[in-house]
C-alpha cells in the first residue's frame, strides 16, 4: 500500500525529497500513526547518517476510510511516495473529467458560471481535485499504530508530539 503525504507545491515536495528522504535508508525510514479521537498524527522520520537530514515530518489528519484501509491491510510495508495535489477547473480539464459533485465536465455550463446541469444536483462551479505522484519511492518496514497514552515508549512519535503538538499548526 502506499503512504503520500501531500504537497500543494510541487517545488516544497521536490525539495524534501531530494535533501532530505533521497537521503534516508529504507530500513531506517519510520512512520508512525498517533491516534487522538477523530485525528491521527501522521509522523515520519528516520535517523540518517547525514545529520543535517535526520529530520522529521508531521501532519495532523481527520480519520477517514483510507486511513482505516491501510492500518487493517499494510502488512508491514509500505511504499512512501509523495503527491502534489491541485484543484482544476472547467478550462484545466478534458470533457470526461468528472467534478467532485460526480457529473463530467461536458454536464457544466460554461455559459453559466461552469454550473453543473443536472437538475438535482447542487453543483455551482465545476472543480475537480487531483493529485499527481512524484516518481520516486521508498519503501517502508517500521510502520507502528499508537495511541497517544503509549507514546513516551516510542521516541519519534514522543519528540515529535513533545514539540509540537501545542504549538500552531495549520
Ligand atoms: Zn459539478
Ligand atoms: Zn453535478
Amino acid at each position: 500500500m502506499n503512504v503520500v503525504p501531500l504537497f500543494t507545491d510541487r517545488k516544497e515536495a521536490s525539495t524534501l525529497w531530494h535533501d532530505v528522504i533521497n537521503w534516508w535508508l529504507d530500513s531506517s525510514i519510520k512512520i508512525r500513526f498517533v491516534e487522538i479521537d477523530d485525528e491521527y498524527w501522521f509522523i515520519m522520520g528516520s535517523d540518517s547518517q547525514r545529520p543535517e537530514s535526520n529530520f522529521s515530518f508531521f501532519k495532523v489528519l481527520s480519520k477517514s476510510e483510507n486511513y482505516e484501509r491501510f492500518k487493517k491491510g499494510h502488512g508491514g510495508e509500505a511504499y512512501l511516495r509523495l503527491g502534489v495535489y491541485a484543484n482544476k477547473f472547467l478550462k484545466d480539464v478534458k470533457h470526461d473529467a468528472l467534478c467532485n459533485c460526480g457529473h463530467a465536465a461536458e454536464d457544466h455550463d460554461k455559459s453559466d458560471n461552469d454550473l453543473c446541469l443536472y437538475e438535482e444536483c447542487k453543483c455551482k462551479k465545476f472543480s475537480t481535485f487531483q493529485i499527481t505522484l512524484l516518481k520516486r519511492k521508498k519503501t517502508i518496514t517500521d510502520i507502528a499504530f499508537l495511541e497517544e497514552k503509549n507514546v513516551k515508549d516510542d521516541s519519534l512519535a514522543w519528540n515529535c508530539l513533545n514539540t509540537n503538538k501545542f504549538s500552531k499548526f495549520v
